[in-house]
């Protein structure tokens, strides 16, 4: 409302690339967490993370060209390649859901990749790279001389102590890493709209140029709401609370989750989802309100746990992984004990058939 009543020019157009203001403020930001700078020219605010997403592989992709998507991956990553007529390449993880390295090299050399695109921490799975882990992906990015798209948008969940790296702060990378981040979870303000791409002047150039055809640069009001967001303590302050809260129910949640026969779930690091494999539970049979019902994929499982513990997950074979589910941990811990306990009950009735 400040932003429409004291900043009456914001009712104009402005600048596709954003407002400079908010640009520098993110250079200061950006300088604060990763320890690089990046100069507002090389910064370019957009429609949430996810547009500006679609419009960067618009920018660097030619139709046919292969981009590397770690596994799991956000459900938009493919779709997003799809649209900009890039083949989605998917590059599996290992057991434990960390990125296989080895296999990352293999396929990035056998499929002439162009792009490689992963979150950390991770959406579905929690997993944050470690240093060592985005040291060696920068080795073969820079070897292959292929871009690296960060999505960091969950970096400021990270849990136990540890701290969020990205692999922008890596010598050398300069020229092949694009960071896309924004607001929309480390204030939970996905409804802003808002998220910023950072990278290559010359990149940033061409996704300025695509962004004033596709939506002539993002609300001006938000914009503004942002700038105050970036530069509040008490925004600060929210962030490390929400943080807490998370790590709290991830604690709560996957401990019961791994005490349930046949479930198991590794530990996420960061953001604020567990994703555990349900595999076991293929197979099995159930009755709901007089009909029958096998469970036969990660879609069966959802309504299963729809239907009987009353817990809404999303499966996980938009995610990359037909065998695990997804649930949101950003809720208030008494909602994850009952979800749990339903979740427990469900399951043992399941098992007992
Ligand atoms: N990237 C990841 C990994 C996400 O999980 C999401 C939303 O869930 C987004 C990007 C989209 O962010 P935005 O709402 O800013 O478009």
């Amino acid at each position: 409302m400040a932003a429409l009543l004291e900043g009456g020019k914001l009712h104009k157009y402005g600048p596709v690339q954003g407002d400079p203001e908010l640009r520098e403020i993110l250079s200061g930001v950006i300088a604060e967490e990763i320890g690089v700078r990046y100069a507002p020219p090389e910064i370019a605010i957009t429609v949430g993370v996810k547009s500006g997403l679609d419009i960067l592989v618009r920018v660097l992709l030619e139709p046919g060209e292969n981009v590397g998507i770690m596994t799991p991956f956000w459900v938009t990553y493919p779709e997003s390649v799809k649209i900009a007529h890039g083949i989605p390449c998917f590059l599996e993880a290992d057991e434990d859901l960390r990125p296989n390295l080895e296999k990352l090299r293999r396929e990035i050399e056998a499929k002439n990749i162009k792009a490689l695109l992963y979150s950390s921490p991770c959406n579905p799975s929690g997993v944050v790279y470690t240093r060592d882990e985005l040291e060696e992906i920068a080795k073969v990015a820079k070897e292959k001389d292929i871009w690296v798209i960060s999505d960091e948008i969950y970096a400021k969940f990270v849990f136990d102590g540890r701290k969020h790296e990205s692999i922008l702060s890596i010598g050398g990378l300069r020229d092949n890493a694009i960071l896309v981040d924004g607001p929309s979870k480390r204030f939970g303000v996905p409804g802003w709209r808002l998220g910023y791409v950072a990278g290559p002047r010359e990149v940033i150039k061409g996704l300025t140029k695509l962004q004033g055809h596709v939506n002539s640069g993002t609300s001006r009001p938000a914009q503004y709401a942002m700038r105050v967001a970036y530069t509040s303590q008490k925004a600060r302050e929210a962030t490390d609370n929400m943080r807490q809260r998370y790590e709290r129910n991830r604690d709560i949640f996957v401990r019961g989750l791994n005490e349930i026969d046949d479930v198991s779930c590794t530990r996420p690091e960061g953001a604020f989802y567990a994703f555990p494999n349900i595999k076991n539970f293929l197979g099995y049979k159930y009755e709901f309100d007089g009909r029958k019902y096998t469970i036969n994929s990660s879609v069966d499982f959802r309504n299963f746990l729809l239907r009987k513990a009353q817990v809404a997950g999303v499966e996980g074979a938009p995610f990359g992984m037909d065998s695990h589910i997804r649930f949101s941990l950003a809720t208030e811990e008494e909602n994850i004990v009952k979800a749990l306990s339903n979740i427990s009950h469900a399951i043992k009735e399941l098992r007992s058939r």
